[in-house]
């Protein structure tokens, strides 16, 4: 595993190796939420954890963060259980889908509270994130994007081994999704980074890993790479009549769409419909591979 360059916290303990779930369940009072998942994470990278809505996303997020006890099994960081462990959980970070900072607080005034709690940086948090223009603005009179921006914000003060962070791009423009993604993209470089989404486009847009949880259990933990679709559907647009040339394809919205196995399939496909005269304007593909997943 490659050396991490930088720690900016007390300098004490060493590169995170790993986070283990062993037979994780947990939820709230009587209500069982997820159930018996273990996971074991080595490397660092971007891990979306994808689900429907009220999936246990949340609620796994929850329980790594220590913040929910586990009703059983453990999570532990390098072996060390984070329930129980205060230094444990000084190593990671956990932002929550709800924009939580103090409302009457100047935005830097707020950064600035939690850096002198935590240890950290404001200064360095308004250029990383280009807050300075909301320095001194009332975190309550900015908008649900700007709240979210302050909010990731707040998650990088201070350098950590493990973000969690739960739909850390929902209510955000998607310029500013991009700037949070391209972010998280180079932390994950050197950085665990557990990212979670119900977002399927999303997720293969940033993941490496994806872990899949429906109803609470863990249904897919892998490389997204090694996500198998069955077939692709290829839409085709065109300035000239291409309907001859394809001639298997529907028109649909303006797009000539072909289903084909692979997507190695769709270069040929093109290269035949040039040769052949079609003056091709795009080409996009219109489903997700991940789309099975969310099928019942
Ligand atoms: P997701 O993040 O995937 O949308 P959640 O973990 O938020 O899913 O929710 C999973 C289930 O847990 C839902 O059925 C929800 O009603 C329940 N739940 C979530 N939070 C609480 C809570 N604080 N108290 C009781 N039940 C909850």
């Amino acid at each position: 595993m490659k050396a991490h360059s930088y720690r900016v916290d007390e300098g004490e303990g060493d590169t995170m190796q790993s986070l283990e779930l062993t037979e994780v369940s947990a939820g709230y009072g009587r209500n069982e939420v997820i159930h018996g998942i273990s996971l074991s994470i080595i490397e660092p990278s971007i891990y979306v954890v994808l689900g429907p809505n009220g999936a246990g996303k949340t609620t796994l997020f929850r329980t790594i963060g220590g913040i929910l006890k586990p009703s059983s099994g453990q999570v532990k960081l390098d072996d060390v259980d984070l329930f129980y462990s205060k230094e444990a959980r000084k190593r990671i970070t956990y932002l929550s889908h709800l924009n939580a900072l103090p409302e009457e607080m100047t935005v830097f005034n707020a950064l600035k509270y939690y850096a002198d709690i935590e240890g950290g940086d404001a200064e360095h948090v308004l250029d990383l994130l280009n807050l300075r223009d909301l320095k001194d603005k009332k975190y309550t009179s900015l908008s649900q994007g700007q709240k979210k921006r302050v909010s990731i914000g707040k998650i990088f003060l201070r350098d950590r081994d493990l973000y969690l962070l739960d739909e850390p791009t929902s209510n955000v423009d998607p310029k500013i999704s991009k700037e949070i993604r391209d972010i998280l993209i180079k932390l994950s470089k050197e950085k665990f980074v557990l990212y979670s989404s119900h977002n399927l486009y999303e997720a293969r847009e940033i993941g490496t890993y994806l872990i899949l949880i429906k109803n609470g259990e863990l249904k897919f933990f892998d490389k997204i790479e090694n996500v198998k679709t069955k077939q692709y559907r290829v839409g085709v647009k065109s300035l000239n009549d291409i309907s001859k040339l394809l001639p298997e394809s529907k028109l649909d919205n303006g797009y000539y769409v072909v289903t084909v196995d692979s997507p190695k399939m769709v270069a040929k496909i093109i290269n035949d419909l040039v040769q052949a005269g079609a003056e091709l304007v795009e080409v996009r593909e219109l489903d997700n591979p991940l789309q099975e997943f969310f099928e019942e």
